[in-house]
């Protein structure tokens, strides 16, 4: 299917860029991507995660109290609406994501599928 060869090709690009081979992707390889990518990451106490863009600067907000697991796939849901350009909702100057944009949700679970390792990759 087209998106999957999206979500694929997308996530190839990334492991290229930063050199992640045969391995799951680690909290140390989101932070190391967000630190290249211009996005401000941080952990909170907040009810979810969200990937926002305001103006030209980008956030990743992750739920703090997440379990290890769980929060390594959020992290990685959030890159990949960032790597998949995915535009979300606006906001005034603020676009945003949600589970109202169901395809979005999927392709971001499939990129997240793929680096947390979850999903072999198909070759
Ligand atoms: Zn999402």
């Amino acid at each position: 299917m087209k998106e999957n060869q999206k979500v694929e090709r997308t996530f190839q690009k990334v492991c290229e860029k930063y050199d992640i081979e045969n391995r799951a992707f680690t909290k140390e390889d989101f932070y190391r991507i967000c630190e290249s990518e211009n996005i401000t990451a941080k952990e909170m106490d907040s009810p979810t995660s969200f990937y926002l863009r305001v103006k030209s600067k980008l956030f990743i907000v992750v739920e703090e109290k997440l379990e290890r697991e769980k929060k390594i796939f959020a992290m990685m849901h959030e890159l990949g609406h960032h790597f998949l350009e995915h535009r979300g909702h606006k906001m005034q100057n603020a676009f945003y994501f949600d589970s109202r944009d169901k395809e979005n949700e999927a392709e971001a679970d499939g990129f997240a599928l793929l680096a947390t390792g979850l999903k072999q990759e198909a070759r």
